[in-house]
């Protein structure tokens, strides 16, 4: 239990594992190119400011967010690299961008010329980087359209407080066993670039790659590669190749049994009684439920280690609660360390499990326990 977490459940975030994955990705990146850490969504829910103080120490001068507030949060902390905010950034909030100093992507002249402004305003020059739509339906020029895209590239490179600074997009099939679809997006992400650079455009950097990218797509790393899951020590899906790529999991969840009970036969727990003892049982409480991102539909399959014994969870998790049968634990007492997502040596409960269990991906689970857990950061 941490007297700092006020709470008897918490994430426990191991920098030194991700200080390990760092260094694996870097290895695999080679030493030149670009390290962008994509540290959105508060690093996955392992926290932002943290993990950016580990990439910083390994020499990372780029970082990635999704939203303005995750910028100004890294900025507030004192990070001074470079923030590139991978979503659009309308037009009314260009001069915050442009005070914060963040890096926009941009795919139309009007939004550019709204950022251009609140720049000239400012009396500075933004970077920006340039989305191409590639594939990934998502955001960016289309990438067939090259002569629609070009006219207005140009408008947007003719503008005095704005700087082409790059050209950016997103891998839609990079973790799946099949490449196909992925060699399509990176030719048309280089007839794309070829089609700017005809027209006389300067791209001085180009970034395509996620993590599964990083992974499998040598050919696609280019000037700068986008890490994100494997940062965490989590692979991008079941089709990547785990034994070609050694990460290690950052997070674990944990908690300590705040209540006990022995019941008998026929006592139900939880709402709709969805657990009904068979036979004389032990009871445990912990505090942790679905608004801490303990999945709800995840009730009648999660189950926990307490004392080296893998529990099921009894009846549905409630919102900042859960019981735990504990029959089969030959020992336990109020207090004693529940491990919900993580190891202790034998038994292993992943972040995949989770998700397999709930019809999610890995990453939606640690972005969950993110958002209300305490964070404690060990080495
Ligand atoms: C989230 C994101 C990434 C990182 O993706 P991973 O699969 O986690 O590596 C890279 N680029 C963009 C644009 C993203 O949105």
């Amino acid at each position: 239990m941490y007297k700092e977490a006020l709470r008897p459940v918490w994430a426990e975030i191991n920098l030194s594992n991700f200080d390990y994955n760092v260094k694996q990705i870097r290895a695999k990146i080679g030493p030149d190119r670009e390290f962008i850490g994509v540290i959105k969504a508060d690093a996955y829910g392992h926290g932002a400011i943290q993990c950016a103080q580990v990439l910083r120490e390994n020499g990372v001068k780029t970082f990635a967010i999704a939203t303005l507030q995750e910028a100004i949060t890294l900025r507030e902390a004192g990070a001074q690299e470079r923030i590139i905010c991978l979503g659009l950034t309308p037009d009314m909030y260009a001069d915050t961008l442009v005070q914060y100093g963040i890096t926009p992507v941009v795919c139309e002249s009007g939004n550019a010329k709204a950022i251009n402004d609140a720049a000239a305003a400012a009396g500075v020059t933004v970077d920006c980087l340039i989305a191409v739509d590639t594939g990934m339906g998502r955001i960016g020029y289309l990438a067939d359209d090259t002569e629609y895209a070009v006219e207005d590239v140009k408008k947007i490179a003719a503008l005095p407080n704005i700087r082409i600074f790059g050209l950016f997009s997103h891998m839609a099939t990079a973790d799946a066993y099949d490449k196909t679809f992925s060699h399509e997006q990176e030719a048309r992400y280089i007839r794309f670039y070829e089609a700017l650079t005809a027209a006389g455009i300067y791209v001085p950097f180009r970034t395509l790659a996620n993590s599964a990218s990083i992974m499998e797509l040598p050919t696609v790393h280019y000037d700068g590669c986008r890490p994100g899951i494997i940062l965490y020590g989590q692979y991008p899906s079941h089709e990547v190749d785990r034994n070609a790529f050694h990460i290690k999991p950052v997070m674990q969840v944990k908690a300590n049994i705040v209540h006990l009970k022995d019941v008998p036969v026929g006592f139900s727990c939880g709402y709709g009684r969805k657990f009904i003892a068979q036979r004389p049982s032990r009871i445990a409480t912990i505090a942790l439920g679905y608004a801490d991102g303990y999945p709800r539909p995840y009730s009648a399959q999660a189950k926990v280690i307490v004392n080296g014994v893998v529990c099921p969870i009894a009846g549905n998790i409630c919102m900042d609660q859960c019981m735990i049968d504990v029959t089969d634990v030959p020992e336990v007492h109020v207090g004693d360390e529940v491990i919900v997502m993580g190891t202790d040596g034998v038994n292993t409960i992943d972040a995949d499990y989770i998700a397999d269990a709930t019809g999610t991906i890995n990453y939606e689970i640690t972005c969950a326990f993110g958002q209300r857990l305490p964070k404690v950061f060990v080495k």
